[in-house]
């Protein structure tokens, strides 16, 4: 019963969660994840305000916090996982002052080495009633739910607001950095701990893990540390660190 509990944890550590090693998801696969209707009326209608609630639980609006930084919420659009807009109106990035100022840390850094570069923020805090959402609207067995998607009962880093999933923006180009992958892919080839063989495999050139080596460095001197599955995330604190000092944002 222990170790279950202990491997829901290092699940909601992710931002929906390290899949089995073995699986790589196709579009299509992905399409059929999510149920039709998933999100019922009311629940959507009480999406309307979140920011608001963001502002009254003391989240602070990262573009307010950080010069220049550029958000994209992929969970306000169907381009991620899930194939679903989760966040209706909302299309600004909260996380809680401290991570905000670490990614402050972690632009400054990158823009004096680069100017021509800035962070490209595709998710921060995602409120439990949305992780909610994802958990109810996911077509598979409750057992099986955490290997694709934090259980809102526990709850992730993404859901205190010390999380944050992000690239790199070229701003000459207006494109993001090719980083091998794109944000919520799952599979080896997002994997950073699995780039020696990734590389090896020619599933990704050493560009890109340039480029991803170009965003840890900044997150790390900032604070962050990544996680092995999923290029793009980073954390502020570490579960047991989140759950002592901040509560989970409703
Ligand atoms: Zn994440």
């Amino acid at each position: 019963m222990k170790k279950l509990i202990y491997f829901s944890l290092g699940l909601a550590l992710a931002c929906t969660a390290p899949k089995s090693d073995q699986e790589t998801f196709s579009g299509a696969q992905r399409d059929s994840l999510f149920q039709e209707e998933a999100a019922p009326k009311e629940e959507a209608s009480s999406l309307n305000d979140l920011e608001g609630s963001f502002q009254e639980q003391g989240l602070v609006d990262i573009e307010k916090e950080i010069p220049g930084i550029q958000v994209d919420l992929k969970y306000s659009t169907e381009d991620n996982f899930f194939k679903q807009d989760v966040y209706g109106d909302l299309t600004r990035c909260y996380l809680q002052p401290v991570a905000a100022a670490m990614l402050a840390k972690a632009q400054k850094a990158l823009q004096e080495e680069y100017p021509n570069l800035s962070l490209l923020v595709y998710d921060g805090v995602r409120p439990i009633r949305v992780q909610q959402i994802l958990w109810d609207g996911l077509d598979k067995p409750d057992s099986l739910k955490p290997l694709y998607v934090s259980d809102p009962k526990i709850g992730g880093l993404h859901n205190f607001g010390v999380a944050v999933d992000l690239s790199i923006l070229d701003l000459k180009t207006g494109k993001a950095l090719d980083m091998g992958t794109p944000f919520d892919y799952f599979g080896y080839p997002a994997y950073p701990d699995r780039e020696l063989q990734m590389l090896a495999e020619k599933k990704i050139t050493k560009a890109q893990v340039a480029n991803r080596e170009i965003l840890r460095k900044v997150m790390k001197g900032a604070g962050f540390t990544g996680i092995g599955s999923e290029w793009w995330h980073f954390n502020a604190f570490s579960r047991k660190e989140a759950g002592e000092k901040f509560a989970l944002i409703q």
